[in-house]
């Protein structure tokens, strides 16, 4: 474990220096304040501190307070050294937002004692710190996968709503077109019984990454559930958006692919958020227009 200590007194420090050495610490030995400010404000310094009270420069009890304001998820152990004359200065260093004090003059085995303590609280404080920083990247994940359709990578139906919700009030408040396509792959069932599960998963997948290569990064395109999947468009007229289902349309129809032995085609329903409207007006309506694009023969866009 590595130490910094600030001590102006030279035979004070040589003796500190050389006893924490002998107990196995890895020391930085500095003569005065500012010099120990420098060295704890440089990355990977030390996070157990021994600071004199009095000495040149920044006072012992003045680097802690900085310390404690800049300290992040790791915080430092600082012991301060306070001359026995005045009775009063333990509370001072304390308060000043000290872990400890060690009196001078300091018995030898008071020093060891005191410093375990320190080396022990820096170990634990190191040690949730990391688990805290896995704890903050596991929930990271657990919140990405519980927003992610497993198969495709598409945000899940979860993951739509909330972003349905958010962006209906968006486009309420500010007067901005919002549509929705909704799209439903055609005979799947046929790709399924005549090619296999697998070479279904193949299709699902292949077709939901044409989605995300079409899309804009605001828009939120998503497996519905099934082979039906639906983008949110914000921003996005009813003609723009019936533009864009059109181009993904006849890409699908016409991309030959391995994946694909032969040829899938899907069908669109477009429509546009309407004055008045709320989330399952305008789904019923993009869905009315899905099912007139079966009606109609399939692999067609029909706008609502
Ligand atoms: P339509 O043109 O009327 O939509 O016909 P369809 O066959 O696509 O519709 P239907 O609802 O009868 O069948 C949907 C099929 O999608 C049946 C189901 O097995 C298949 N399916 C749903 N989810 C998955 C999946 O995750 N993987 C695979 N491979 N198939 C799936
Ligand atoms: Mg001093
Ligand atoms: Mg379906
Ligand atoms: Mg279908």
């Amino acid at each position: 474990m590595n130490i910094l200590i600030a001590e102006d007194d030279a035979p004070s420090r040589l003796i500190l220096q050389s006893l924490l050495t002998k107990w196995g610490y890895t020391v930085t030995a500095v003569a005065d304040g500012d010099e120990a400010w420098r060295i704890l404000c440089e990355p990977d310094h030390p996070l157990l501190v021994i600071l004199d009270w009095m000495m040149p420069g920044i006072e012992g009890p003045e680097i802690v307070r900085r310390l404690r304001v800049k300290e992040g998820s790791t915080p430092h152990y600082v012991i301060i050294m306070t001359s026995g004359t005045c009775e009063n200065t333990p509370v001072l260093a304390l308060d000043s937002g000290a872990d400890d004090f060690i009196a001078k003059p300091f018995n030898h085995a008071e020093l060891r004692a005191r410093v375990n303590v320190g080396c022990r609280i820096t170990h634990l404080h190191e040690a949730l710190a990391e688990k805290l920083h896995k704890l903050e990247s596991a929930s990271e994940t657990i919140s990405r996968l519980a927003r992610t359709d497993e198969l495709t990578g598409l945000h899940n139906r979860r993951s739509f709503n909330e972003s349905f919700t958010l962006a209906l009030s968006s486009a309420r408040r500010h007067n901005h077109p919002l549509s929705l396509i909704s799209i439903d792959l055609d005979n799947f069932k046929r790709i399924n019984d005549t090619f296999g599960h697998s070479t279904g998963d193949l299709v699902l997948k292949e077709f939901s990454d044409l989605l995300k290569e079409m899309v804009r990064i605001e828009d939120i395109a998503s497996r519905w559930g099934g082979e039906e999947f639906i983008i949110l468009l914000p921003n996005t007229s009813r003609d723009a958006a019936v533009t864009l289902a059109e181009r993904i349309r006849s890409i699908f129809e016409n991309q030959a692919s391995s994946a694909k032995p032969l040829s899938v085609t899907a069908s669109f329903g477009v429509a546009q958020l309407q004055n008045g409207e709320n989330e399952d007006d305008l789904i019923r309506r993009v869905d009315n227009a899905l099912y007139e694009a079966k009606r109609e023969g399939r692999n067609r866009v029909v706008a609502y």
